[in-house]
């Protein structure tokens, strides 16, 4: 049978839409796709309005009432309609009423109002109908499904809205809608109760031309021109930083002047600015391509913030809106446009393109492009063929990828020459990176996050076991931490995902699996529970930590158990990839046992040359740089408990023996009878741990690599027998509530947190992550320089003048009335922060920086606070810098000093006497009545004397 239609509705947007129509007879049908079964595109095609030429048979499963479906087997597009509204009054002329005329008067009603049609009331002979209602209906979104409601004085009448269109808020009276009834169906909990067919709304027409109720995109925000300007100046003026992060000038320069890029750079290095900002200073629209479709809404939110007028195009979005951002580009009102690689390829999209020229084509991680990277999307191989079709367009492709097979590959398949690529460093200066021994992961995980309490971060995991043994524990300790792994459904990862994304809840405990398409610039920890398999993936991992530039802990939990672990799997795993992966796992394990400066080691794997031979921000860096403390005492404790029980035994027991344990196996060997039973008490069984292990890395004990005891080297026994004092990191601090002291004493917490919980309402009142609002900096700054006025708002890190217009208002108040209530005034801020001073004046490792800087006048206090560290550290710096053959003025050294002068010289006959190389002789010389933080300053000064008299 050959007939002609009009469509008045369409269920779903994409394929497997639900199509309503008519015929010029004025008979409703629903067309079905012959080919449903394999076809999974079908009845796309149709849209509301067309008219089509079908062949169609009769759908022999049909059911009354629902004996509208036709088959289509073939058909045929022809020229649309221009009434669609008059159509349907003339051939299905609705009924007007109240929902009772619906259906011939037989629908019933639910105690919540829905309206039904039961199967023993007898059904009417069709399925869909028109209706002119005589009132408005009103949005209601209480339940699971968009309903709206007919108001009745008992509660009013409902129906679901299926149709694909926006959905108001209120349906005015009069509207032409489309009813129809649904399958039948029987409530599960009711087995014997009656079938019934749901009455559902599939559509309206607007008694207009156009049946697309037209919807308005959210006005851009209305930033001035920018158009033509420098680029620092919209940096400051828009985006609120005061400088250019390595290597963003000189690609921004490039890509102005109309020469293609290419640029690497590591994660959370600042790529987004390298087109971003020179989108403001092009007349036309910048294109950018970027697979990750889950971050667009946020990535827009974040530009809107600064009032740049940006938005997407990707497979979210219903018609309406596509219409409306489409109108919106055509119109040339967009600054800034991403969109999917999928719908980038649509011709639609591609012929718009044309028409608009953009000035720019971006594509970000465009590492997708090489079938040898992790991540390849055959889309991204299409690009090419864009990037012909736009040819005005300057291109630039951004890659965080760090292997060199990878790179090549995306510089020969877009064609960039050498001359176009910027590689920028991969350091990450802001890490601090740090391995420790695993004991009892999930215990350890608890105490590093309560030491970052309020902090997000995310702990990694290698298994879905592990996940849960650490959630359950960090629950048992009141941190609401949540799981990310596969064996949950989407829709819960979905949700844990953006709880950690709008610092809802500011832990997730996760299988690799996450990351991917995180882009909260303020993770301010990683840790790893469990080994990664190789540093790629651990160098990654990590690099999802502090993008906003601000200190970042990351902690490796090691142990050789997780290595023979990956092992395992690798031997049970493919046999080709058996070596590679072996090798890998090897260099990282090398790397968590070394000694040398990790991020001198991560940057060597990767071929990169590193800025310093000492970083000052990893582990081993600081352990041998900072914060050494006199461990002499108790590390003669446990030297001579090792050599008591005949250095036979393993940490665990010497520490069970040093703090007096009553266990079988100390009771049963007699060592609660041994002169250094329980005279360990002063430190936790953690902390003699980590002096342990500072005890076998400093070669003072060595493990038998057999049976695993613990034996006494030379070194040992010259300080077990005190020959030699021994220096090590002091167990009484851990290197976490290290950094949390550093950064709390940066800044007044206090305020901080007032800021805080007054961005997450601005944030949560807008829908969107706290960081689109202020970054985790510029509340850090503001609760140091306490601005008072909307100029020095501006002054802070990341606030534009649309971010000072927007939320000024709401955060000044609050800095004003703390600031009366604690008796603070407003501090200047001006070019940069002291550090920076610091740092551009004087170069060299720490200790370089410390002592050239005590040179040029800073006090040791000043230092101190400026580095947030211990006075004894900045005095050990400046001892390495005087043993390192620089000078310093003794006269001013000998000022910080406390003492008398007397004293003073007491302490100096001291050190000749008993010599420098140890304290502690000295201490006890004193009985313990002079402190050691003034005989390592003295100590400084003697030795400096020493060497000017020789001089
Ligand atoms: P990537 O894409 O390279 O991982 P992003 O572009 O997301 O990094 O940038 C990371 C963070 O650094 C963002 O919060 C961004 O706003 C910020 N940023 C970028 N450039 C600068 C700059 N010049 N000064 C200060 N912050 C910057
Ligand atoms: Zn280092």
């Amino acid at each position: 049978m050959d007939m002609k239609v009009v469509i008045v509705a369409k269920t779903r947007m994409g394929s497997g839409a639900c199509i309503g129509a008519l015929t010029f007879e004025g008979r409703s049908v629903r067309l079905i796709a012959a080919d449903r079964d394999t076809n999974d595109q079908f009845n796309q095609e149709y849209a509301v309005g067309d008219v089509w030429e079908v062949t169609c048979e009769p759908d022999p499963d049909s059911i009354a009432p629902h004996v509208e479906n036709v088959i289509v087997t073939a058909k045929r597009k022809l020229p649309p309609l221009s009434g669609l509204y008059a159509f349907v009054m003339r051939h299905m002329s609705p009924k007007v009423g109240g929902p009772e005329i619906l259906f011939d008067g037989l629908t019933g009603i639910t105690s919540a109002g829905a309206l039904y049609v039961a199967e023993r009331i007898g059904v009417p002979s069709y399925s869909t109908m028109f209706w002119r209602p005589d009132q408005a209906l009103q949005r209601d979104l209480h339940g699971k499904r968009i309903r709206y409601r007919y108001p009745t004085p008992d509660g009013g009448r409902t129906v679901t809205l299926v149709g694909y269109q926006e959905p108001p808020h209120e349906i005015a009276a009069g509207t032409l809608l489309r009813v129809s009834l649904a399958h039948w169906w029987r409530p599960v909990e009711m087995p014997d109760g009656e079938l019934r067919c749901y009455v559902q709304l599939s559509g309206w027409i607007e008694p207009s031309e156009s049946s697309f109720p037209v919807i308005e995109v959210e006005q851009p925000a209305s930033l001035p021109s920018q158009i033509g300007r420098k680029p620092l100046e919209v940096l400051q003026d828009v985006f609120g930083y005061d400088a250019f992060r390595p290597n963003q000038d000189a690609i921004i320069d490039h890509v102005l002047s109309r020469r293609d890029a290419l640029v690497i750079m590591p994660t959370g290095g600042g790529k987004s600015l390298c087109y971003q900002l020179p989108a403001l200073i092009f007349e036309r629209l910048t294109v950018v391509v970027s697979p990750l479709i889950a971050l667009m809404q946020d990535q827009v939110d974040q530009l809107r913030a600064w009032g740049i007028a940006a938005t997407f195009l990707n497979s979210t979005l219903t018609h309406n809106e596509y219409m409306a951002t489409v109108c919106a580009i055509r119109n040339g009102e967009i600054t800034l446009l991403y969109v999917a690689p999928e719908t980038l390829l649509r011709p639609e999209t591609l012929v718009m393109l044309e028409e608009v020229a953009p000035a720019c084509l971006a594509i970000d991680e465009a590492h997708c492009i090489s079938q040898w990277g992790h991540d390849f999307r055959p889309e991204y191989r299409q690009l090419i063929d864009v990037r012909r079709r736009l040819p005005h367009a300057v291109c630039i492709a951004l890659t965080a990828t760090a292997t060199p097979r990878v790179r090549d590959d995306i510089k020969a398949s877009l064609d960039f020459a050498d001359e176009q690529t910027f590689v920028a460093s991969f350091d990450r200066p802001n890490l601090f990176i740090e391995v420790v021994d695993k004991g009892n992961a999930a215990q350890q995980a608890a105490e590093f996050v309560a030491a970052h309490r309020a902090q997000s971060g995310i702990v990694y995991c290698s298994t879905i076991r592990q996940v849960e043994s650490v959630v359950d524990t960090l629950q048992f300790h009141g941190i609401n931490a949540l799981p990310y792994h596969g064996k949950l459904d989407a829709a819960t990862r979905k949700r844990n995902q953006a709880a950690f994304v709008r610092d809802d809840e500011p832990v997730i405990v996760a299988t690799i699996a996450f990351g991917m398409g995180i882009d909260k610039p303020d993770v301010r920890w990683i840790l790893h529970v469990d080994l990664p398999q190789n540093i790629e993936h651990y160098y990654q991992q990590i690099g999802r930590a502090g993008r906003d530039g601000l200190r970042a802990d990351c902690r490796l939990l090691f142990s050789f158990g997780d290595v023979q672990t990956i092992q395992y799997f690798i031997r049970e795993g493919a046999e080709s990839e058996a070596q590679g992966r072996t090798q890998r796992l090897s260099a990282l394990v090398d790397w968590a046992q070394s000694r040398v400066c990790r991020r001198r080691a991560l940057l060597t794997y990767f071929g990169k040359a590193a800025p310093v031979d000492h970083c000052g921000m990893c582990d081993n860096c600081t352990h041998t740089v900072d914060d050494l403390v006199d461990l002499t005492v108790p590390a003669q404790k446990f030297l001579a408990c090792v050599y008591r029980t005949r250095q036979q035994f393993g940490a665990s027991h010497i520490i069970a023996v040093l703090r007096g344990s009553r266990s079988q196996k100390v009771l049963q060997r007699g060592h609660d009878q041994l002169s250094t039973y329980g005279i360990g008490m002063e430190y936790s069984a953690e902390q003699w741990k980590q002096i342990a292990h500072q005890l076998v890395g400093e070669e003072l004990l060595r493990r038998d690599m057999q049976h695993g005891q613990l034996l006494l080297t030379e070194r040992g026994t010259t300080v077990l027998t005190g020959k030699q004092s021994f220096f090590g990191v002091d167990p009484g601090v851990t290197q976490a509530e290290r950094m949390a002291e550093e950064i709390a004493a940066d800044y007044d917490a206090a305020l901080f947190e007032q800021l805080r919980a007054c961005r997450k309402i601005l944030a949560d009142e807008r829908n969107v992550p706290p960081y689109v609002i202020m970054s985790d900096r510029a509340l850090q700054e503001m609760a140091t320089y306490f601005p008072h006025s909307e100029m020095a708002l501006l002054h802070i890190h990341g606030i534009g003048k649309h971010k000072v217009a927007e939320f000024g208002d709401v955060f000044l108040p609050i800095i004003r009335t703390y600031c009366v209530e604690n008796g603070l005034s407003e501090r200047p801020k001006t070019g940069g922060s002291a550090t920076r001073r610091t740092k551009r004046r004087f170069v060299g490792s720490r200790s370089d920086v410390v002592g050239q800087a005590y040179e040029a006048g800073w006090s040791i206090d000043e230092l101190r606070a400026e580095y947030g560290v211990k006075r004894q550290t900045i005095v050990n710096h400046l001892a390495r810098y005087i043993a390192a053959g620089n000078k310093l003025p003794a006269r001013q050294l000998i000022e910080e000093s406390e003492l008398s002068a007397e004293t003073q010289t007491a302490v100096f006959n001291a050190f000749d006497e008993l010599g420098t190389s140890a304290l502690s002789p000295v201490f006890t010389h004193f009985d313990g009545q002079i402190s050691y933080d003034e005989l390592h300053l003295l100590r400084v000064v003697h030795n400096l004397r020493k060497a000017t008299d020789l001089a």
